[in-house]
């Protein structure tokens, strides 16, 4: 009896042994050996993976990136100020990992999901990682559909598909960022989610950027993310990657989307300045050798998805800083290989005011040019060669008085469709107000008027092309293509948009 009772007694604490599971987490520390330059080298996390989270004392995060057998070089994701060697650090058991979701449009932050302009907290739902795979090229389709940037040069003459990777590069103050607003304000009532990320910025620029948007009511469609100059090395090192997490969202949700890093220079600088601390071999221009990598990985996110896939795209607008127009200089190169095209933005015609100063000589678009809006595309090709050989035809007519008359004719229609290219920042023009003006150059409609009066009249025409043939705007907008006669009809418009241009005082007509 008593046996019994005693088996009966061993069999449920046995049973209460086996079912009951531990609730304790195990929690890796580790102490801090020293800390400097916005890295921690840390002993005793044994255990921690490369791009895990690890969190200091007072809230501030790190990510191991450098794993040697004793040591783990942490890179710092806020202020350093308080930490010192011997504090304890925790490893999180966290990848990297970035907030995601509708909500975040509209807003400023950081790369941890931070809010940085003083609005309310966001409703997050979401995190997913910010290093992930890109997608396979099973996944993947061809660009189909422009992206259209409202800025005549580009849209004309150097198109941009959507999933398209677009290099903008030239050296300061040229107008890199100014193009890469122009084509986020541009998107505004498109459907195409806009991300902004500013990597190494002041925070003046950032919020001039940002009050830009606002004014222009292209803040409702666009989320901000910045890591400016004053952050430490690692969060301006990860903040494109968490960027492109943001953007990839919409992506996989099968909309449009579309990223810009401005500027991936000052991400190669961050990168380096965390290589040279973490003591890893410095190569060429003291870059470490993973340098084409970390944008080659970053860049290979952004792409059209085919329609299994939901068919959504992310295109890319990289931003890359040139030192005295050197295009071939390491991190330039780089990029260069790794993009669909280039858009090159010269100082010499910044300073002449040919603005957007961009060279459409050293400017390319691998892939958009198939996706270009058939009114567009129809006045491309001509326009290309005309200010192509106007440009040669330039240098040389200076040394030259006695021109014949062909070439003067040629140098003519130039400076004319020079004049036309020009155009003001912030203010992008729809599909059918840029072909109007340009098949009207390309026709010869503006050969008569004076250089100085190109401008005037391109308001002109604007105007009547709107108040007398909207349906055929319209059909322009759209993408469709147009025949011959709706073209006359255009052209005939035109041609009395100009003769009833007010002639200028003084001049004879
Ligand atoms: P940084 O190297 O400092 O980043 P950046 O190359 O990004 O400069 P922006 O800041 O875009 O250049 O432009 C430089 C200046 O040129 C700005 O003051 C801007 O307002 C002006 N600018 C740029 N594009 C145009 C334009 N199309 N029309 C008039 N002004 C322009
Ligand atoms: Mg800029």
């Amino acid at each position: 009896m008593l046996t019994a009772m005693l088996d009966d007694t061993m069999n449920t604490i046995r049973t209460v042994i086996r079912d009951t599971r531990p609730t304790l987490k195990r929690q890796e520390t580790g102490t801090v050996l020293q800390v400097g330059g916005g890295i921690a080298r840390v002993s005793g996390l044994a255990s921690v993976a490369s791009e895990e989270l690890v969190r200091f004392p007072d809230g501030v995060l790190g990510v191991a990136i450098n794993l040697e057998p004793d040591v783990v070089g942490i890179m710092l994701l806020g202020d350093s100020d308080r930490l010192n060697a011997g504090i304890r650090v925790t490893a999180t058991g966290r990848e990297t990992d970035a907030p995601v979701g509708d909500s975040l449009l509209g807003r400023v932050i950081d790369a941890t999901g931070r809010v940085l302009d003083g609005g309310k907290p966001i409703d997050i739902h979401e995190r997913r990682p910010i290093e992930r795979p890109a997608p396979e090229i099973i996944e993947r389709s061809p660009v189909t559909t422009p992206l259209e940037t409202g800025i005549k040069a580009i849209d004309a003459l150097i198109p941009v598909g959507r999933g398209q990777r677009e290099l903008i590069l030239g050296d300061r103050q040229t107008g890199k960022t100014s193009v890469a607003i122009d084509t986020i304000i541009n998107q505004r009532g498109k459907g195409v989610a806009c991300v902004y990320c500013a990597v190494g910025q002041r925070a003046t620029s950032v919020a001039k950027v940002v009050e830009t948007l606002r004014q222009h009511r292209a803040l409702e469609h666009t989320l901000v993310v910045v890591a400016s100059d004053d952050d430490p090395p690692g969060l301006r090192y990860i903040t494109p990657y968490a960027a492109t997490t943001m953007a990839e969202y919409f992506m996989e949700q099968g909309r449009d989307a579309l990223i810009v890093y401005d500027d991936l220079t000052r991400h190669a600088r961050a990168y380096r300045e965390l290589s040279l601390l973490l003591r890893r071999p410095p190569g060429r221009e003291a870059y470490p050798g993973d340098i084409f990598f970390i944008h080659s990985r970053l860049l290979e996110r952004s792409t059209h998805l085919r329609p299994e896939f939901g068919g959504g795209s992310l295109t890319a607008l990289p931003i890359v800083e040139t030192q005295a127009q050197d295009i071939s200089a390491y991190i330039p190169t780089n990029l260069i290989s790794i993009t669909d095209g280039q858009l090159y933005l010269s100082p010499t015609l910044f300073q002449k005011g040919l603005l957007p100063a961009i060279h459409v000589g050293k400017s390319v678009s691998r892939v958009g040019g198939k996706t270009q809006h058939p009114s567009l595309r129809a006045v491309a090709s001509d326009l290309r060669l005309a200010y192509s050989q106007f440009e040669e035809l330039e240098t040389f007519a200076r040394f030259s008085t006695r021109l014949d008359k062909e070439t003067r004719a040629t140098i003519e229609r130039g400076r004319r469709v020079r004049e036309v290219l020009k155009q003001t920042e912030h203010h992008p023009l729809r599909a059918s107000e840029q072909a109007g003006i340009l098949s009207a150059v390309n026709a010869g409609l503006l050969d008569d008027l004076p250089v100085d009066r190109v401008a005037e009249a391109e308001q002109c025409v604007q105007q009547a092309l709107v108040a007398k043939l909207p349906e055929l705007c319209d059909r322009m907008d759209r993408g469709e293509k147009l025949h011959k006669e709706q073209w006359e009809k255009i052209h005939g418009v035109i041609r009395q948009a100009l003769a009833g241009m007010q002639p200028r005082e003084g001049s004879p007509g």
